[in-house]
């Protein structure tokens, strides 16, 4: 137990958390020039947020939420996704009183208590945005855009994107009927899920996995059949965005999102390479969700990015990640009085900006060149009792291997010119 994590999280150490910290610059980056702002948002809510807010009858609330009593025997939840806790913070922080619309970025991890497997654990991380206050299908198309633009700055290829309308709950009550009467001659062949999503939420058919109702569903009509005409003229409009953003889409009318305040778009990306959890991010239009959380009319959108399934793809696509930074000096100090003189220097170096590191165990001298090379050190500095005396350091470039004597007072200014340089 004490040494072994529970099941579904992960350990993210150094040699793979650089790979993170790239997914995060990028991001941020990306938000920076899409005009996001990030927000921070608690790990835990009330309960009854999520039940609201991503709804009673959606798998996460049903059988994947990490939910507790805590001492004060208030029901809490480990944030199973990032909408619903934006969303009152929103409302919290009355940001509805400021400028609209209100475009938010969130980074971090998620619980959800599912059957971990490949590209499916209980602890994963998500990167995601929201826009409040807008309805222009152009901002649909804007948080498409800049999902597609930031896998394309990481190189990955061939992603699919998945499109659709599920319209407004207008359109959704045609569409309820529609189906109802569709599905009652096959419910005794259907999954028990099914069945009770026949009454509950029949548009969640739709997107079952098992393979009879997938079967049972092929022909079943869609939201596409059921929009009105003011949300048939959203989703063509956010098609010609799409079309002069040059993104290729399919037009997938199983996606659904099966809760009334979910509207309009629902979009989704697919890796072919990374096996049967390919979708790697998605996200949707939820005008009624605000009002449902008790907040004034207000329409939204957003989506939600998984990076262990994105860095999963990277991977098997061979895409390219910054090489590895070693410290850009080493200082190798044999004997004590040098040892002195090497934590003054130590400090000098750092505080000119450069990212220096020195042996600790005692090694000799030969084991700590060798150990420099490990660290990936960019120069080393030999700093013995001879070279303190005469007021010098040797100073070697581990990648051309080439060492020369510097007097020691310009060393730091010589390093920092050197680094900058190459
Ligand atoms: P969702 O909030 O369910 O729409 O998920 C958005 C994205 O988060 C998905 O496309 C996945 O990439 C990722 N994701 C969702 N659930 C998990 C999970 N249990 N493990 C890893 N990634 C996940």
């Amino acid at each position: 137990m004490l040494t072994t994590r529970p099941r579904g999280t992960s350990d993210i150490i150094p040699g793979q958390v650089e790979k993170w910290q790239y997914l995060e610059h990028v991001f941020r980056r990306l938000c920076r020039e899409y005009d996001y702002a990030e927000i921070r948002l608690p790990i835990f809510e009330h309960t009854e947020l999520f039940q609201r807010g991503v709804g009673e009858t959606t798998d996460i609330v049903e059988k994947e939420m990490y939910t507790f009593l805590d001492r004060g025997k208030r029901s809490i939840t480990l944030r199973p996704e990032g909408t619903a806790p934006a969303v009152r913070a929103y409302l919290e922080n009355r940001l509805y009183a400021g400028p609209q619309p209100v475009k938010l970025y969130y980074t971090g991890p998620m619980f959800r208590y599912d059957r971990p497997q490949a590209g499916r654990y209980r602890q994963f991380h998500q990167f995601g945005v929201e826009v409040f206050g807008a309805h222009d299908p152009a901002v649909d198309a804007e948080v498409i855009a800049m999902a597609m633009d930031f896998y394309s700055r990481l190189g990955l290829q061939g992603l699919e994107l998945h499109l659709n309308s599920v319209g407004c709950p207008g359109c959704r009550a045609v569409l309820r009927k529609k189906l109802q009467e569709f599905f009652r001659p096959h419910l005794d062949g259907m999954c028990a899920d099914c069945r009770g999503r026949f009454e509950r939420n029949p548009l969640r058919i739709l997107d079952c996995k098992v393979e009879r109702c997938r079967e049972v569903s092929t022909g079943a009509p869609t939201t596409v059949d059921c929009l009105c005409p003011d949300c048939a003229a959203h989703f063509q409009a956010v098609q010609d965005y799409l079309a002069v953003l040059a993104i290729p889409y399919v037009v997938d009318p199983r996606l659904v999102r099966g809760l009334d305040y979910y509207t309009h778009t629902a979009f989704e990306i697919m890796a072919a390479d990374i096996g049967a959890q390919s979708s790697i991010g998605g996200g949707g239009r939820y005008d009624g969700l605000i009002e449902a959380c008790g907040g004034p009319p207000t329409p939204g959108i957003g989506y939600a990015l998984g990076l262990e399934r994105i860095l999963l793809t990277m991977e098997r696509q061979g895409c390219a990640f910054p090489p590895p930074e070693g410290p850009d000096v080493f200082l190798a100090v044999a004997g004590e009085p040098a040892s002195l003189e090497a934590v003054r220097l130590l400090q000098q170096l750092r505080r000119a900006g450069l990212a220096a590191a020195r042996d600790y165990l005692g090694r000799s001298l030969k084991a700590q060149m060798k150990y420099a090379g490990k660290l990936n050190a960019r120069y080393v500095v030999i700093l013995g009792g001879d070279e303190l005396a005469r007021r010098v350091v040797t100073l070697k470039d581990m990648a051309a291997g080439t060492q020369e004597e510097i007097p020691a007072d310009r060393l730091v200014d010589g390093l920092c010119r050197r680094c900058r340089e190459s």
